[in-house]
């Protein structure tokens, strides 16, 4: 038990990775789900240990049946080995006087026998350990037990010429021609022999010695478990179930239904631990979206020759009470598979708009950007949503610009839908951009489509900037298409000063990226807006260029 419970608490201490990332099991919620069913499996558990255990309650009385006879056989066998040397040759062919001291010495030595007969080849007792000298004869029918007997011996439960008392009689004789041996057993003794065996297993039993029973309890057919006869006596045990038999037994047998009712928890605290572990996330996802634990923060769009903010994405954060931040990595994917994602997408819009509304002086001439899964801006419910919102709003709805990756994944007939869909938004006075341009493999292709303002260069192209030569002609072809096509170029993942440096050089002046400013929260980001974005890590570059078309306001 000890082992089980430290493999349980060990398996709740470890978490269980999901995408990669380990999860803390959620114990209260684990137990909130599992305390019925633990209950229930341990009541069926119960049930069925106890349905199992009526055949072999059947089985352990017959054992009992069995133990039972086997030593009452035993005891008459060695009041034979006891006795048997007063069937040997100097005691055959002798009177009753010689016989006398040891008949007596045999029954004084013995705890088992009450008295000792001597009888001879016609079945004449000629002599008793405790009359002496006596002549009778023994029933003729004891005589042809005796002698039809493979063991020349048998038993018989009658009133002793003595004592006129009940008592088993054992007769036996060791050659036919010669002397044998009648012994008085008291029944006592065989019934407290019995008696310690049967003590306390709430069973009954009768011994039947020929057809006679020693115990006086009358006893119900019915209730009858099993009989055992004896091959070497006339002698036969029966046992009988009391009222309480099968539930002591069972009681006798709990352990067990204690042991598999531990291990069919365990396994299924187990279970659960895995299957809500795997549940957890997609669980306070859905909980998070409606405490409100999802919060957006914004992350600062730079023209960088000024310095000047000129908008920002909004990137959602999630701060899970019990594991920490969760990256949106992580969450946004899993919101797509558990079917969540409109929704977090609309959470999104809409504090974007609450927080564009609350400081519209700070936004006169910003915007802030959306990411919208591909998922969802194919969906008529999702147009129809944003079409609800922004119809009467176009102030809120040109501050608002939605980021769609750019996607190889789109079916024609998809970028079909994509275009109308965005022309759709587009009227509202919504703007577009392609997100992660360069990765998708499909760029010009992807762009044509639609109209969109911004296009947004992936953070791949800037990271090994300064070792890999081989970049730049890929970023200055980038910008030439974007001067065609008379879009404005944000350059994502900035960091260094001299990506920065190149990045200029090339011509490239909107920047996002952790040079100026790692995402911000809300607040934090109103504090550098309300500074004018002037205090915006502004570097001098090394060779200022002159840049044309990509303004963005
Ligand atoms: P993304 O749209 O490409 O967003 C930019 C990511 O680059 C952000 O990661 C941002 O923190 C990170 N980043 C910005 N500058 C730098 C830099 O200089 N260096 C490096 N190494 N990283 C930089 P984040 O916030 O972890 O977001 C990851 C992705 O999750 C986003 O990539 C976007 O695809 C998705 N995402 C975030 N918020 C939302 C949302 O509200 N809706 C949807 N559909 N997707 C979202
Ligand atoms: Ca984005
Ligand atoms: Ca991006």
């Amino acid at each position: 038990m000890a082992f089980l419970l430290v493999v349980v608490s060990r398996r709740f201490m470890n978490p269980v990775s999901y995408r990669g990332r380990k999860l803390r099991p959620y114990l209260p919620q684990l137990f909130k789900h599992t305390g019925t069913q633990l209950i229930l499996a341990c009541l069926l558990i119960v049930g069925l240990t106890f349905l199992i255990c009526i055949p072999f309650a059947s089985q352990h009385a017959q054992t009992h049946t069995l133990l039972a006879l086997t030593t009452i056989e035993k005891y008459f066998d060695q009041i034979k080995e006891d006795s048997d040397y007063l069937l040997a040759s100097e005691y055959q062919h002798t009177d009753c006087e010689r016989l006398l001291v040891p008949l007596r010495k045999g029954v004084f030595q013995s705890d088992r026998v009450k008295e000792i007969g001597v009888f001879d080849r016609d079945g004449r007792i000629f002599c008793t350990s405790n009359t002496g000298k006596t002549s009778f004869y023994l029933y003729q029918t004891m005589l042809d037990r005796i002698n039809r007997s493979p063991f020349q011996q048998t038993l018989s439960y009658t009133k002793t010429r003595l004592s006129k008392e009940q008592s088993i009689v054992l007769m036996y004789k060791n050659n036919q021609e010669e002397n044998g041996l009648s012994i008085l057993v008291p029944p006592r003794y065989v019934i407290s022999l019995v008696d310690d065996l049967f003590i306390n297993s709430h069973l009954n039993y009768t011994v039947r010695v020929i057809t006679r029973s020693l115990t006086s309890i009358e006893l119900d057919k019915q209730d009858r478990l099993s009989v055992s006869h004896s091959r070497k006596y006339p002698l036969e045990v029966e046992v009988y179930k009391q009222k309480s038999y099968l539930f002591y037994y069972f009681l006798s047998k709990s352990w067990i239904a204690v042991m598999v009712a531990a291990l069919v928890n365990v396994f299924l605290v187990l279970q659960k631990n895995k299957k809500l572990s795997s549940h957890a996330l997609p669980m306070s996802l859905e909980g998070a979206l409606q405490c409100k634990h999802l919060e957006l923060y914004y992350q600062p769009i730079v023209e960088h020759r000024e310095g000047r903010i000129v908008g920002c994405e909004a990137l959602l954060r999630w701060n899970d009470p019990i594991q920490g931040m969760i990256s949106p990595g992580i969450f946004i994917p899993l919101a797509e598979k558990v079917g969540l994602i409109e929704e977090v997408t609309h959470y999104v819009i809409d504090q974007a708009c609450i927080f564009l509304d609350e400081h519209v002086e700070l936004f006169q001439d910003k915007y802030i950007s959306v990411n919208i899964s591909r998922s969802v801006i194919l969906k008529a419910s999702f147009i129809d949503k944003v079409v609800a919102a922004f119809r009467s709003r176009p102030d809120l709805a040109n501050r608002i610009v939605f980021e769609i990756t750019e996607d190889n994944d789109f079916t024609e007939k998809e970028l079909i839908l994509l275009r109308e869909k965005v022309m759709i938004m587009t009227k509202l006075g919504l703007r577009f951009a392609v997100d992660d341009f360069g990765t998708g493999y499909s760029g010009l292709h992807f762009i044509r489509q639609c109209d969109f303002d911004f296009l947004k260069i992936d953070k791949v192209f800037v990271k090994n900037l300064y070792q890999e030569s081989n970049l730049v002609p890929v970023l200055k072809s980038m910008y030439r298409l974007a001067e065609d096509l008379n879009i404005n170029v944000i350059v994502e993942g900035v960091e260094e000063t001299e990506q920065l440096n190149i990045l200029d050089s090339l011509g490239f002046i909107y920047i996002q990226g952790f040079y100026f400013s790692k995402p911000l929260p809300a607040e934090d980001f109103l504090i550098r807006l309300k500074a004018g974005g002037r205090d915006i890590n502004r570097k001098e570059l090394s060779s200022p260029k002159e840049v044309g078309s990509n303004l963005l306001i």
